[in-house]
């Protein structure tokens, strides 16, 4: 039989461990990468004996592919996307490739926020209870390499609407979708109905002995569902309705029903993760720890011992009175919003840089309850200007994170946060977001 040629496109942590399994399972295999490739990425793909390019995306060698998977960072409307479209090759993730070659079951997490939380703190609570467990996705090692070389029986998978685009065949046994609220819509053709829709992906594919865990307070997760007729099982979670099946909080207390006879409760005074959005995330996990049966001792500990991961609303410092927190990981408005909702009532805010099609409508009345200073942090600081110059008396535009912890350090007065949740990309003056969270609190600490 003729070999199969897998193509990759991007050779970031999902492409060189795609190339590793499509190496290990026979297929003559070419990486493509349309920018530099990490020395370390090279290396690898070197090692293995796997053929790649950089810097440009040639033609002859991908339009013969059999198949090919893309990174998630590659537009659909990329030309040489297209062109392999045009020729009826199929595109797929390296998550619909690596479940090929698995017989382990998969946990995938979804969400426009609280992805990265979710997943780490539901592997926490898995791994601590003992199972053989890999986690995955968009954090961490890549799927494929881990179907390579490791042997779990479950996968805890972060999973963004990128991916979940090209997966199509992939069923995930647990499937949880955490909320779904404007972001990307640049790649959505500025359609929350499209962004929704591709979410929605989460659960194609699922039987009756599949699970599904999902917001019931999410009204864009609600409208979908309106739409179709939901065959896995269902455990929503609320923070306003007591519901039988799932997970709802009551009297600060969160319940979680997924076996009637011995429900879950749990103070939030006891869970590790703090803030009106960490108490969905944590409700979400704590469904899944109880769909797998878990004792209610573990979760219990789990839930408590938990350290989150930096970036996401982390307190970096307190100084003259002052509390600072990196919330760096904030690209979008509502995660902004939580942000804000948690902190205190004295805020500096630190917020811009690549606007994503932004509505700022829904900050207003936090700003100007909370705000008493927003410090722009990016090259075009425009839209916020015109976003909250009726609300907010202070609005000072900043090039650096050095100069925005200046600048917030002279405004913030005792007892305020000063608080950096940009709801922008970082792309503009930074190299990612772990980048801007690590200058911020390098700022901070020069105080
Ligand atoms: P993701 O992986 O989906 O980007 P993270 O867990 O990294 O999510 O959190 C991203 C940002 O969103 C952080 O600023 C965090 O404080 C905020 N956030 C976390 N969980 C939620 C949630 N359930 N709803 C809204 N915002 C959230």
């Amino acid at each position: 039989m003729e070999q199969k040629r897998l193509v990759i496109l991007g050779a970031g942590e999902s492409g060189v461990g795609a190339a590793m399994l499509a190496k290990k399972q026979g297929f003559e295999v070419f990486v493509s990468d349309f920018g530099t490739i990490a020395g370390r990425y090279k290396t690898k793909l070197a090692e293995m004996g796997v053929e790649f390019e950089e810097k440009q995306h040639s033609s002859d060698q991908i339009l013969n592919a059999t198949e090919v998977i893309k990174s998630p960072g590659i537009q659909s409307t990329a030309p040489i996307v297209k062109e392999i479209s045009k020729k009826g090759i199929p595109v797929i993730s390296e998550i619909e490739f690596a479940k090929r070659y698995t017989k382990a079951k998969t946990i995938c997490i979804t969400g426009s926020n609280g992805k990265s939380t979710t997943t780490m703190l539901t592997y926490h609570i898995l791994k601590n209870a003992g199972m053989r467990v890999g986690l995955g996705g968009n954090i961490g090692q890549s799927f494929a390499a881990q179907v390579a070389t490791a042997e779990f029986d479950w996968y805890v998978l972060e999973i963004s609407s990128f991916m979940l685009d090209d997966m199509f065949e992939f069923k995930a046994d647990i499937a949880v979708l955490l909320n779904i609220t404007p972001d990307h819509l640049d790649r959505y053709e500025y359609k929350i109905e499209k962004y929704a829709a591709s979410k929605m992906r989460i659960i194609q594919n699922q039987t009756a002995d599949d699970v599904f865990v999902y917001c019931a307070d999410d009204e864009e997760t609600q409208r979908c569902l309106k739409e179709i007729t939901l065959i896995p099982k269902q455990y929503p979670f609320s923070i306003h309705t007591s519901l039988p099946q799932g997970a709802y909080l009551e009297d600060q207390t969160i319940h979680i029903n997924t076996n009637p006879k011995e429900p879950l409760t749990m103070s939030i005074s006891e869970l590790a993760l703090q803030g009106k959005h960490n108490i969905y995330n944590s409700m979400a996990s704590g469904i899944v720890a109880k769909v797998l049966e878990l004792r209610n001792e573990t979760i219990r500990e789990s839930m408590g011992d938990f350290k989150n991961i930096e970036h996401r609303l982390e307190f970096v410092a307190k100084i003259s009175d002052v509390t600072y927190i990196n919330d760096s990981k904030a690209t979008n408005v509502n995660s902004t919003w939580y942000a804000l909702e948690s902190v205190g009532s004295e805020v500096v805010l630190i917020l811009g840089g690549v606007d994503k099609g932004n509505d700022y409508g829904m900050l207003k009345d936090l700003v100007r309850s909370k705000v008493k200073a927003i410090v722009c942090l990016g090259k075009d600081n425009k839209r916020i200007h015109e976003a909250f110059e009726d609300d907010v008396d202070i609005i000072v535009n900043t090039f650096s994170a050095h100069e925005a912890v200046q600048v917030a350090y002279h405004l913030a007065k005792k007892g305020s946060t000063v608080l950096l949740s940009p709801a922008c990309a970082s792309f503009d003056l930074f190299k990612n977001y772990e980048d801007r969270g690590n200058q911020f609190k390098a700022a901070v600490k020069e105080l």
